[in-house]
């Protein structure tokens, strides 16, 4: 399946390279992505914070240790910093998600730009390391939500500004996929999702 929203050289944009909040990624519930070979929604309640604090080791290794993590690898493609940086903001933005899923009564998210996050942020002109820790923070304070998720919360429902509804458990499977899918842009590997033993 391809992303109909990869950035592309034709329309000169050279910004564009996240998943829209208003597109619609909600088959990556149901099934295996033929991409980055993650298959969340076999990923339990008791695997979800493992699994974004892997993910998050991965992030950080490539930001740190990636020689080329400031430079595109093509027009209009995020270099692995970019893409480090908007996963840094998926952790967090997450961390805000969860939050009011939790304590909000079928709560509508509000929709979030994330090209204009992008480049309101000036994701090419941040420092890789400091980037890397951010994004660990970031990782580490929605592990510990996750982990004090009360049995009972877990199917407590919310929607996007596109009308999915979600439940605590989607969100985080949903999310999941993205931080993994992103893994697989930079590297191009299924394996990263593999190691994850989320293939
Ligand atoms: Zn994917």
């Amino acid at each position: 399946m391809a992303r109909d929203d990869a950035p592309s050289e034709q329309d000169g944009d050279q910004d564009g390279a996240a998943t829209p909040d208003d597109k619609d990624w909600t088959w990556v519930l149901q099934r295996r992505c033929d991409e980055c070979g993650a298959e969340v929604s076999t990923v339990g309640r008791d695997e979800l914070g493992e699994r974004f604090f892997v993910a998050a080791e991965e992030w950080v290794a490539i930001l740190e240790e990636n020689p080329a993590v400031e430079v595109r690898p093509a027009p209009g493609v995020w270099s692995p910093l970019e893409y480090g940086a908007h996963v840094r903001d998926v952790y967090a933005m997450t961390s805000e998600r969860l939050d009011l899923l939790l304590t909000a009564d079928d709560p509508v998210f509000a929709n979030w730009d994330q090209d204009e996050a992008a480049r309101e942020g000036r994701y090419a002109e941040q420092d890789p390391e400091q980037v890397a820790d951010e994004l660990e923070a970031a990782a580490q304070r929605l592990v510990s939500e996750i982990a004090e998720i009360e049995p009972g919360a877990w199917g407590r429902t919310g929607t996007r500004s596109n009308g999915s509804p979600f439940t605590v458990e989607t969100l985080l499977q949903y999310v999941l996929h993205d931080v993994v899918h992103h893994l697989w842009d930079v590297t191009g590997q299924q394996d990263a999702a593999a190691s994850l033993q989320l293939g």
